[in-house]
């Protein structure tokens, strides 16, 4: 048996499920590794908590009442809501804050429901405050290192769950993405993450940024694992998340191993132009190559708006946030200023003293986009590019199967690099924008490396309800090669 931090979700549930392990003695294993708090990865540890989740795994595998992942560590973004752990959304003003319920999809994979899989959390994740940034040094609780190397970002805004993967601190955990939060980390730090089809997984208990737009999945080191952990996030949550889509739950592994013979590979142009750093595309190239001995076409296509997702995804996603933000005020939850003379000079102290820069700067941005006078000016008109956008991938979709790209333009940047510079991690987000806005899924898998030994991940984005084939698609280039295995130095 391989030491259990460097086994896959997989193996670890085989393991359990055999018993040559018990799910006290993994979780005990990861919480050593945890001590510390390497790369300021977590926001709450709380040993006690997980222990119990884990003796309750331990009893649950005796009597043969099992969940698929019984006994399996997984660490939450911090804007899944937890009962037994604190939830910030990475802000001051939430510092502290308890949730009196589970997020959905903490309990789909938990052990708190009855059908939960029975995964034990052993903590929450560093990320973007609000999960607005690409490099995950907007958190109120300091940024996280990339475990490739210490000196640069991890992405963001799940930048704390592709760290602790990638350091193997947890063999998977959950992010969000609204426009690139799960794949752009995931391609930094050299791990496997999915984004399903906006409305496949409850939004439910997910801390909202932009609501047409967030949408949770898994991140971790294989497609397979990602498979596994979609399997039971996924499925209807109508009563409780009015965007959740009525499309039932899928076994994603059934169909892993599936020839791609034949596959139709669409190779935007617009995803390989001037602005793609030539080590990316290096090893993009090798990865394409590797479809094409895999019986997979590569297939060129054009997505025409692609520079388009990013003004149209910089005034949408600030318009949403200006309102769902608009909920801490110091009333409910939260932070509340100590010193104020009345009601509307408390909702401003709170708000100035909780929120960080970014979280400030899209609230203008978002209030402005929506005020009389720019509306139509603005936000009317990005919403009707949005909708342009998604005609695109429709077109593009009717001469291939899946549609395959960069993550980013670039490796992980050095930490500081843009600093007081917030337009250029903007423009960053160029290739994960577009499928957020269309609503598609869209993942990214490890595809090589880049400058100074920095992984490479490859984008691939499918159609509606596709999950199945992406994953398929990722799980065959796994097979043929080994970048998904490479570790960081000292791990
Ligand atoms: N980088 C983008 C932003 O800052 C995307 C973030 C996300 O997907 N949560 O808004």
């Amino acid at each position: 048996m391989n030491s259990l931090h460097d086994m896959t979700v997989a193996e670890l549930s085989q393991a359990l499920k055999t018993k040559q392990v018990s799910a006290v003695e993994v979780a005990t294993g990861f919480l050593a590794r945890l001590g510390g708090n390497p790369h300021n990865a977590f926001l709450d540890i709380d040993s006690e908590v997980t222990l119990a989740q884990a003796q309750a795994c331990d009893a649950r595998l005796a009597a043969g009442t099992a969940g698929p992942l019984e006994g399996v560590p997984v660490g939450h973004k911090d804007v899944f809501v937890t009962r037994d752990f604190a939830t910030t959304a990475g802000s001051k003003i939430l510092a502290g804050y308890r949730s009196p319920f589970d997020a959905t999809l903490v309990q789909k994979l938990g052990t708190s429901a009855r059908d939960g899989a029975g995964m034990v959390t052993v903590g929450k994740l560093n990320c973007d405050e609000f999960a607005m940034g690409s490099a995950n040094e907007n958190s109120a609780y300091g940024v996280v290192t990339n475990p490739w190397d210490t000196a640069r970002v991890p992405g963001g805004s799940s930048g704390g769950s592709a760290a602790a993967v990638a350091a193997r601190l947890v063999p998977a955990a959950t992010g969000t993405d609204t426009g690139g939060s799960i794949r752009q980390p995931a391609s930094f730090c050299g791990i496997t993450g999915i984004k399903p089809t906006y409305g496949r997984a409850s939004r439910y208990g997910m801390i909202a940024y932009a609501s047409s737009l967030d949408q949770g999945g898994p991140m971790a080191r294989t497609a397979e694992d990602c498979a596994l952990l979609l399997s039971a996030m996924c499925g209807p949550d109508l009563d409780r998340d009015s965007t959740s889509l009525d499309v039932p739950a899928e076994d994603f592994t059934a169909s892993l191993n599936h020839s791609i013979e034949g596959l139709r590979i669409g190779i935007p142009k617009e995803f390989f132009g001037e602005g793609l750093h030539a080590d990316v595309r290096a090893a993009l190239d090798a990865a394409l190559r590797e479809y094409e001995k895999l019986g997979a076409k590569l297939v060129p296509i054009s997505l025409p708006r692609t520079e388009l997702s990013i003004p149209v995804y910089y005034i949408i996603a600030p318009a949403e946030a200006s309102s769902n933000l608009s909920r801490f005020d110091g009333v409910k939850f939260g932070h509340r200023a100590k010193d104020y003379v009345d009601l509307v000079d408390m909702y401003k102290k709170t708000r100035a003293e909780g929120f960080g820069n970014e979280v400030k700067r899209r609230i203008m941005t978002g209030a402005y986009v929506l005020s009389h006078g720019y509306y139509d000016a603005y936000y009317l008109q990005a919403q009707k590019i949005r909708r342009m956008i998604a005609d695109d991938f429709q077109n593009a979709f009717k001469e291939c199967d899946v549609i395959a790209g960069p993550v980013a333009p670039s490796v992980a940047w050095k930490l500081g690099e843009n600093a007081g510079d917030p337009v250029a991690d903007y423009l960053a987000d160029i290739f994960t924008l577009p499928a957020s806005l269309a609503g598609l899924p869209g993942m990214s898998v490890p595809a090589g490396f880049g400058a100074q030994g920095m992984p490479v991940g490859l984008q691939l984005i499918g159609n509606y309800f596709k999950e199945a084939q992406l994953l398929n698609a990722a799980h065959r280039l796994q097979q043929a090669s080994d970048f998904h295995l490479q570790k960081p130095a000292g791990v």
